[in-house]
């Protein structure tokens, strides 16, 4: 059971490698950025402020905390 799961997750990566990754948005930070999460192999990524797409590290999801809050912060002042 665990040797199937195990081969069918790297043949999942196989097919991302040859195909590529079938990313879907998780989370939308403004406008112009969002954070993907591929649905095969479950890599995650975000693009960053120059439209590239790049890895979700830790690092990057907390800068995107931060431009998520301060987006949706200077939303609200608008709206009010
Ligand atoms: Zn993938």
């Amino acid at each position: 059971m665990n040797n199937s799961s195990k081969s069918s997750f790297s043949l999942l990566s196989i097919v991302c490698q040859t195909i590529g990754h079938k990313y879907v948005e998780t989370r939308k930070i403004t406008n112009h950025i969002s954070e993907y999460k591929c649905s095969h192999c479950g890599r995650e990524v975000t693009e960053n402020s120059a439209g590239k797409i790049e890895l979700l590290t830790k690092k990057v999801k907390e800068i995107n905390n931060n431009v998520a809050d301060f987006f949706e912060r200077k939303k609200r002042k608008v709206t009010a």
